[in-house]
């Protein structure tokens, strides 16, 4: 992780990363934080990843379909990464991950009363059912840290 880290650190001087309990870019400090302990393929992905959302500056986003522009398009500069520094991302992790953004959203669409998959209103807080008009709530979507594939709350994720 450190050489990964100093390797990326010479490219781009302005990054800051900071150890922490997981992987994520925080725009509110500008920070990537990084799992000093984590090793591996996964833990260097991870941190390629986090290092593309701050390259790209992503700030956070309203809609939930935004989300997964956000998340491509990290994978795609973490890609770019990757091949500078003589790296191998599997496409499969990457295609893993945007499918676990996909179903949290999905679970987000669907009407509680009646399952119907329906579109999120424009104060980006609620879904309304086109079926029956239920109206339900969720988080306001920004950037956040949780955990992914928690199976209770289809609110938060790790991006
Ligand atoms: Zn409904
Ligand atoms: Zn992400």
């Amino acid at each position: 992780m450190d050489k990964l880290i100093g390797e990326l650190q010479t490219r781009f001087p302005d990054l800051r990363f900071t150890a922490g309990r997981q992987f994520y870019w925080s725009p509110e400090t500008g920070e990537i934080f990084y799992k000093a302990e984590a090793r591996g393929r996964h833990a260097t992905w991870s941190l390629l990843h986090e290092t593309g959302h701050a390259l790209l500056e992503h700030r956070g986003y309203k809609a939930d379909f935004e989300l997964l522009r956000l998340e491509i398009d990290a994978w795609q500069r973490a890609r770019q990464l990757a091949e500078a520094l003589q790296i191998e991302i599997d496409e499969e992790h990457i295609q893993d991950c945007l499918d676990t953004y996909r179903d949290w959203l999905h679970k987000r669409s669907i009407c509680p009363n009646c399952t119907t998959k329906s579109l999120q209103q424009g104060d980006f807080v609620h879904y309304r059912c086109f079926n029956c008009h239920t109206t339900w709530r969720v988080t306001a979507s920004r950037f956040r840290r949780a955990y992914r594939r928690s199976q209770d709350v289809p609110q938060t994720l790790a991006i």
